[in-house]
């Protein structure tokens, strides 16, 4: 059956964790919109239009390459003006079949495609709807009722459509409400919707442990990859160090190009090692102005997106610091919170560890400090 598909990949995504935004983060050796991009095409799609933030049109392109039958738009502020922008690039007539599908459910199947075609049949709108199994509560942190799910089901995406009755229920949606799904826009407006089964395997990745368990489903083989990274900087005049993302009042500065933070600079190594990237200098070199004092936060936050563009998922970060002086014990949890923000971690996941040199050495003669780190990573074998 003849169909068209429109694929929203405009959000952010941010619930997944700091980096690329969702649609651009790999799942196996893939950016996962292609997985929704290619499924869609193999399930039969004579065009798919990607609607993409303006600034990712390109990405898109490279994101896409090889593949045919499909064009990029840029979309709105909101998912409804996505929709609709992707709906009007369409080259279909109003009563061709449409698919609306968001870029996070990367395993939609030609089987999913043909129930929800099948269903247009009889129906305005078709959607994949899993019963809820789990009892559902109401309430903030104390339960204040326990729901009924009796004829409650989960609606997933693709949904179908014609695309003339979506497009008019689209131009009759309330200015300033936000729809929640395109199914919802339809039935504001009077359509009926038929539920077809709806799959696990169409689940939305919407948490960065989502993507974990959609590599396991992908079947990808992964490996444990481990970098280490060493850095010292040299004490001089000043009133506060920055060490691990976090100041510390001390009698003494850190001499550096950027803040001098040892402990982010070694941790953003330890990364690099781990992808093979290089090292801090090759991508920050001290000779440019712009990191001049830059906060080491920005190093960090670029190795955890090359590191999410080559598939690798953070695994764990460990910190240790050597220095006789500033006394490291108060800051430690701050510093521990503060990098696994950073790096997208939970706080159990990172360790920031002090010792000291017995007074030998430079850091023992309060010269300059040291830090080494070890970061863990898994990536597509
Ligand atoms: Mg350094």
């Amino acid at each position: 059956m003849s169909f068209s598909a429109i694929v929203v990949a405009a959000g952010e995504g941010l619930r997944a964790g700091p980096g690329e935004p969702k649609a651009w983060r790999r799942l196996g050796a893939r950016p996962l919109v292609r997985w929704s991009v290619e499924g869609l095409l193999a399930a039969g799609a004579d065009e798919v239009v990607v609607v993409v933030a303006a600034e990712r049109l390109a990405a898109a392109g490279e994101a896409l390459q090889g593949l045919e039958r499909w064009r990029a738009v840029a979309g709105g502020q909101t998912r409804a003006q996505s929709v609709q922008a992707g709906l009007a690039s369409l080259a279909c007539p109003d009563e061709a079949m449409v698919l609306v599908h968001d870029a996070a459910r990367p395993f939609v199947t030609a089987s999913h495609v043909a129930r929800l075609l099948a269903a247009l049949e009889t129906a305005d709108g078709a959607v994949p709807a899993l019963p809820v199994p789990d009892t559902l509560k109401r309430g903030e942190s104390l339960v204040a009722e326990t729901v009924s799910r009796e004829g409650l089901w989960r609606a997933q995406t693709p949904q179908a459509f014609r695309r003339g009755r979506l497009g008019a229920a689209y131009g009759r949606w309330p200015a300033g409400e936000e729809p929640t799904d395109d199914a919802g826009v339809v039935e504001r407006d009077g359509g009926r919707v038929a539920m077809v089964a709806g799959d696990p395997m169409l689940m939305k990745l919407t948490w960065p442990e989502d993507f974990l368990m959609a590599e396991q489903l992908a079947g990808g083989q992964r490996i444990v990859r481990t970098g280490f990274g060493l850095d010292a900087h040299r004490f001089g005049p000043g009133d506060a160090v920055i060490l691990g993302g976090v100041r510390i009042a001390h009698d003494h500065g850190l001499i550096g190009h950027s803040d001098a933070d040892a402990g982010l600079h070694a941790l953003t190594d330890a990364l690099l090692g781990a992808i093979a990237e290089g090292d801090i200098g090759q991508h920050f070199p001290p000779s440019d102005p712009q990191w001049k004092d830059a906060s080491s936060d920005r190093f960090l936050v670029h190795a955890v997106g090359l590191a999410q563009a080559k598939g690798a998922r953070l695994l764990s970060a460990d910190l240790t610091l050597v220095c006789e002086r500033p006394k490291i014990g108060p800051h430690r949890e701050a510093m521990r919170a503060r990098i696994a923000e950073l790096l997208g971690l939970p706080i159990e996941r990172v360790s920031v560890k002090a010792t000291t040199t017995e007074g030998m050495g430079f850091t023992g003669r309060e010269e300059g400090l040291m830090a080494q780190a070890v970061v863990s990573v898994e990536t597509p074998a």
